[in-house]
């Protein structure tokens, strides 16, 4: 076999790797929990803390980022054809 063919292989299936699992999970699992918060959709504020409803997420869970570009690139497609 080429070693040449070998190393790019080698240096290239990480990355790819990562890339593929990472749009899986986008795929399967689209929201995931709020660091804000810990996914109780609530936040105290600093003085007295009262509770206030979190500004970051809806109810505890957040899209997650590479599903947030996938919907701005799907929308503008979909934009495109009108
Ligand atoms: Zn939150």
């Amino acid at each position: 076999m080429d070693p040449l063919l070998t190393a790019a292989i080698v240096i290239a299936a990480p990355p790819t790797l990562v890339t593929l699992g990472y749009a899986g999970l986008c795929w399967v699992a689209p929201f995931k929990t709020c660091k804000r918060c810990a996914g109780t959709g609530q936040t105290t504020t600093r003085i007295l803390r009262r509770p206030r409803a979190c500004r970051r997420c809806d109810r505890g869970t957040r899209l997650r980022t590479g599903r947030r570009v996938f919907n701005y690139f799907h929308r503008l497609r979909t934009g495109a054809g009108r």
